[in-house]
């Protein structure tokens, strides 16, 4: 974690790069560097005791050409304008990617939830939401969980929104629970796209995902249904770790069953049929045929990525390589399959959710699934077809070359007002 870039800049030389590719004007690309409008606001909450305190928060609004701006709410103390507004742009290209309506918003409160009761915690969203609600709408802007918020949160915005709105309007907001319009297949979402991903990018190695040796670096939501949707498929899941430690089979693990011993315990560490137990950076380096990051960002540094072995890499966490891993892994033998695409599951099924919640006609969780496969498949080939076309070293070029020619055509055909 040597080089850690300003999320921003990251953005904006991401974009630079997949320019040189593209027959478009800098004026344009001058546009998709920079979001279009950002709030920030400072919210003012009663606390327990009856004192107050204030609190900073941002909407960044990034790009709106092909929809709604679409994109999470994060509660943490780290959260800066800078932040914000890099995961905006990135959920531009991320909507894009997949091919689904939607421009890329996002948004944050800088607190840290742990150190709040759930009543103050809920009358800080309900002041956030009460701030947004001129600015988001089913077809203006979408907000979504994000770190350290969730269902809870996300029918706190919802309620509040419709009550002052004097509506119902449950496509407001996406990741809601069932009951309050949710949709089914959200929580597996993002588990899913990634072994979608990683089974397309076998195939087009023409290798067989079912006969694949898989460690898994982070075993919360996105991590644990990875292991279980691989593990089904046939895969051996030798390694899989969280903030305690890795722990490692030869012969792999029942996925379902180390879950039921983080539940019961809180870790992974411990578990009987480990016959070893390492660190995080063991598990990155280890010679398996699939690597799944789902934990944090910038997991791999430079140093790291010298030492990666797997063959293919599905990015479940957003940015888990530093830009400087990735020019590393740029010239090994490794196939990166970018997190905008291999963790898009979970923005292709709040789409669903938004979909249906228009239609007021909710859908079953095996067509929900059976639509997010069909998404990925065909994200999975634009990739590998602009890959081929341009002669590219990595798909996460492809990635952004395919999604900045998307955002530039509907600005093209829409033309520019005034
Ligand atoms: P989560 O909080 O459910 O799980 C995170 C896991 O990572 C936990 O098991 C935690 O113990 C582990 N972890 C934390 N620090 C670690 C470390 N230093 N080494 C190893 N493990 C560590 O979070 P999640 O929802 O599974 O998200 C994981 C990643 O996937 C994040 O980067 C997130 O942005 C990304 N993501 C998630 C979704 C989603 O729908 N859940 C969608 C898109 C992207």
């Amino acid at each position: 974690m040597s080089e850690e870039a300003n999320p921003f800049e990251s953005l904006q030389s991401q974009v630079d790069d997949a320019a040189e590719y593209l027959d478009v004007g800098d004026d344009v690309i001058e546009r998709l560097k920079h979001p279009e409008r950002v709030l920030e606001t400072n919210l003012t909450v009663e606390l327990d005791d009856g004192s107050l305190e204030r609190f900073t928060a941002f909407r960044s609004q990034f790009n709106g050409d092909r929809g709604p701006y679409k994109g999470g709410i994060r509660y943490h103390p780290n959260v800066t304008r800078d932040e914000v507004t890099a995961l905006s742009g990135w959920m531009v290209y991320k909507c894009a990617v997949v091919d689904i309506p939607f421009g890329g918003g996002k948004g944050g409160i800088v607190v840290d939830p742990t150190e709040y009761s759930d009543s103050e915690i809920e009358r800080l969203t309900r002041a956030f939401a009460k701030e947004l609600r001129p600015f988001i709408g089913e077809d203006k802007d979408i907000p979504a969980p994000d770190v350290n918020t969730g269902q809870r949160e996300m029918n706190w915005i919802k309620d509040t929104y419709e009550t002052l709105e004097n509506t119902t309007e449950p496509g407001v907001i996406t990741g809601k629970a069932l009951d309050s319009g949710g949709s089914e297949g959200r929580v597996e979402a993002t588990g899913r796209s990634t072994i979608i991903a990683a089974r397309e990018a076998f195939d087009y190695l023409g290798r067989d995902l079912s006969d694949a040796t898989v460690a898994i670096q982070g075993y919360g939501n996105a991590g644990w249904i990875a292991a279980k949707l691989v593990e089904d498929r046939g895969a051996d899941v030798v390694a899989v770790s969280d903030s305690s430690g890795a722990i490692y089979n030869a012969d792999g693990f029942d996925a379902r069953d180390v879950k039921a011993f983080k539940n019961e315990t809180g870790t992974v560490s411990g578990y009987s049929e480990a016959n070893e137990e390492f660190t995080n950076e063991e598990l990155l380096t280890l010679d398996v045929d699939l690597l799944i990051p789902a934990a944090l960002e910038n997991a791999i540094d430079a140093d790291l990525a010298e030492d990666v072995s797997a063959d293919v890499i599905s990015e479940a966490a957003n940015g888990p390589l530093t830009p400087a891993a990735d020019e590393v892994l740029a010239t090994e033998d490794v196939l990166i399959i970018p997190d905008i695409l291999a963790n898009a599951g979970g923005v292709t099924v709040s789409y669903f959710e938004w979909v249906q919640n228009r239609q007021r006609f909710y859908w079953s969780e095996e067509k929900v699934n059976e639509e997010l496969e069909g998404i990925i498949v065909d994200g999975f080939d634009a990739l590998t077809d602009a890959y081929e076309k341009h002669d590219l070293e990595t798909l996460r070029q492809a990635a952004y070359i395919v999604a900045i020619q998307r955002v530039v055509d509907s600005f093209e055909e829409a033309g520019s007002f005034p």
